[in-house]
């Protein structure tokens, strides 16, 4: 399995060319409804998955043929469970002067070795879909030892000592729609450069809100620099790869 894929079209990164420090089945330590990658079956723990050696041989091979704007940390799981992941950036810092994002689920945010890593990076693109340890456990179903408490704390921590571009992601379904006034107070208070009001248009076990439902529900972000789904552009762009594309966004 190739750990570099696309470039994909991103509605929030543009041109993105995938690095993905998990490259292999899906692991991590949720399971969110609206997962495009099917259930969560194997155990999360913190561990290496690829090889940082590898990354850097399959980013050689295309880096000079493609076009992109960013290379983004993300595929088959959470990127942060990938305890070689400073190793991995080092590679893609030598090898490219793009900028550097990553999407992550927070939930390890309020451990300081990741902070040290995520600091490293241009934009770091963070998931807070629910106010309360409830609606974590219907829409997210972390493993137990993550905590809605402990996500909220680790995303103010990280917050305050990161220098880049620091994105709230909110994927909005039927069981958060009207919670929407709540997340948005916490996303005040965290004040990112950028919201990004999501809902879940590629296939996957739960319906999408209508652009109607999602227009609503982004009334509550006003004052705040928002962008959604249903009314950002996706660049064109042809990935290298299709069958690695697939793997990780299994419709396109
Ligand atoms: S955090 Fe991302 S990879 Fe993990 S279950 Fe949720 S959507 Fe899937």
């Amino acid at each position: 399995m190739n750990s570099v894929y696309g470039p994909v079209p991103s509605w929030r990164l543009g041109r993105s060319l995938g690095v993905d420090p998990i490259c292999g089945k899906k692991v991590c330590n949720f399971d969110c409804i609206y997962c495009q990658l099917g259930r969560t079956s194997r155990k999360a723990e913190r561990r290496k998955f690829v090889e940082a050696d590898k990354v850097r041989e399959d980013i050689e091979r295309i880096i000079d043929k493609v076009s992109a704007d960013v290379i983004t940390l993300s595929g088959t799981g959470e990127p942060t469970l990938a305890e070689n992941l400073n190793e991995i950036i080092d590679v893609i810092r030598e090898m490219t002067d793009l900028p550097i994002a990553i999407l992550t689920n927070s939930s390890l945010l309020h451990k300081n070795e990741i902070v040290n890593e995520l600091k490293r990076l241009d934009h770091v693109i963070a998931k807070l879909d629910v106010p309360n340890q409830n609606l974590l456990e219907k829409i997210n179903r972390p493993v137990e030892e993550i905590e809605f408490d402990l996500i909220l704390r680790g995303l103010r921590k990280f917050r305050n000592l990161f220098d880049g571009k620091f994105s709230l992601q909110i994927m909005f379904v039927k069981e958060n729609e009207r919670y929407a006034k709540e997340i948005a107070s916490l996303a005040r208070e965290l004040d990112p450069d950028e919201v990004q009001i999501n809902t879940p248009l590629r296939p996957c076990p739960v319906e999408p809100l209508s652009e109607n439902e999602i227009k609503k529900i982004s009334k509550n972000f006003e004052g705040m620099n928002f962008i959604s789904v249903y009314e950002s552009e996706r660049p064109r762009v042809k990935p290298m790869n299709k069958i690695e594309v697939l793997r990780r966004r299994p419709e396109e």
